[in-house]
């Protein structure tokens, strides 16, 4: 490389209490959504900005989405621009500003939206999902800055809204409305991860959640020949859902499990009482499928089996989703932001990276449904959502030093 990236890394391991600065700012103003009674992203948006202005980061663009039930009205989508030496693709890095409610207070040994810092261990509300992804961009900017260097590619930060619960006022918004994104484009997502650091996440399978309704008719348990029992019936087509692993039976090393997966999960009550039959019956399947198949055929085959059971056991059997979202294409091992990172990554933290597929439902597989490359990757513990979430500092700043290897790659 041209410059000289251990100064840059120097740079970057001096910014430990901007870390804390930044994070304590971050975790003090809860960003919920409103299906989580929450006023939305603007506030915690607004403090960012400050903070930004305080390092000279140019202002961002705005792509906010009307949404009359935040105070503000709007959900902020932010993102700040910086120039590159060839402004024919754009590094973006795309963190979320939301977090999710804290749960249960009880569960927490410290207040969830104020930052605690122990040595190397930071904990509160957001400072891992997606504080950590998002102070880390900051910091491999604000170096790129100090320093004075020209990143190769155009660098974009995006700080987005609404990732937590469908992204529909966050990134959806913005491809949709706003689709500044071009093919040859490299997008990062620090918003997943491992210890190390190495699995970089760039398929997901398809994923399925269905909804079986069987409807008999209700009766005395001691008269089975008046009603009809929808338990008795719905558990034929349950116990059926495992021959679908036989029929969708390819495998794909890049996932863990490598197969696709069908599982028969949450049961609805019926009766309160063991003397009655049941009339209606209830249960769900969740289903994530290899990219290889299409999800109508596993429905084909779900339904077909639903048809017979109708046929021999005189039921009703409706089949619905409450899930429904086919894989995106994957982002190829060869794509340039996957061997970006791979550079980087070997570069700052020494250790071999490999790239993976999940089980379903990033927010990367809304880049890649629109065709562009996008990866998914982080230094993370995975403490997210979880009582008494924390990150590393250290972890911060090593992924900020591959975020900035990346802006200086040519
Ligand atoms: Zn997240």
């Amino acid at each position: 490389m041209a410059f000289d990236f251990t100064k840059f890394a120097k740079t970057i391991d001096g910014y430990k209490n901007d870390v804390i600065e930044l994070q304590r700012i971050l975790t003090s103003i809860p960003a919920l959504a409103p299906e989580n009674d929450g006023d939305g992203e603007s506030n915690k948006a607004e403090a960012l900005k400050e903070y930004l202005r305080g390092l000279k980061f140019p202002e961002p663009e705005h792509y906010d989405a009307p949404d009359a039930r935040v105070s503000s009205k709007l959900r902020p989508n932010l993102v700040y621009r910086f120039a590159g030496e060839d402004n024919s693709r754009t590094v973006y890095i795309m963190s979320h500003l939301d977090v999710v409610p804290p749960g249960e207070l009880s569960k927490w040994h410290s207040d969830p939206f104020e930052l605690k810092v122990d040595d190397d261990k930071l904990t509160g509300r957001g400072v891992e999902d997606n504080q950590h992804g998002l102070v880390a961009s900051v910091m491999a900017a604000k170096a790129t800055l100090e320093l004075g260097l020209k990143p190769k590619y155009n660098v974009g930060l995006m700080f987005v809204a609404d990732e937590e619960v469908g992204s529909v006022y966050g990134i959806n918004y913005l491809l949709k409305k706003h689709d500044f994104l071009k093919k040859d484009d490299l997008i990062i997502v620090p918003d997943s991860g491992d210890e190390q650091g190495k699995t970089i996440e760039i398929a997901e399978k398809s994923i399925c959640w269905i909804k079986v309704e069987t409807a008999g008719r209700q009766c005395h348990a001691s008269r089975p020949d008046q009603g009809v029992n929808a338990f008795a019936a719905a558990s034929k087509l349950a116990a059926r859902v495992h021959a679908l692993y036989n029929i969708f039976d390819a495998k794909d090393k890049l996932f863990n499990p490598s197969t696709s997966t069908f599982e028969p999960t949450k049961k609805e009550a019926n009766v309160p009482n063991i003397n009655t039959i049941p009339g209606d019956d209830v249960f769900y399947i969740d289903c994530r499928v290899l990219p290889k198949y299409k999800l109508d055929e596993v429905e084909a085959m779900i339904r077909k089996w639903a048809d017979e059971i109708e046929v021999s056991e005189n039921v009703k059997i409706k089949i619905s989703y409450a899930q429904r979202a086919e894989a995106a294409p994957p982002t190829k091992e060869a794509a340039p932001v996957v061997q970006a990172l791979m550079k980087g990554i070997k570069a700052v933290y020494k250790v071999q990276p490999e790239v993976c597929g999940i089980g379903g439902g990033t927010v990367a597989a809304l880049f890649r449904r629109k065709g562009y490359p996008a990866a998914v990757w982080a230094r993370i513990s995975e403490s997210a959502h979880q009582p008494n979430e924390f990150t590393h500092i250290s972890n911060i700043l090593g992924d900020a030093k591959v975020m900035a290897h990346v802006f200086m790659q040519g």
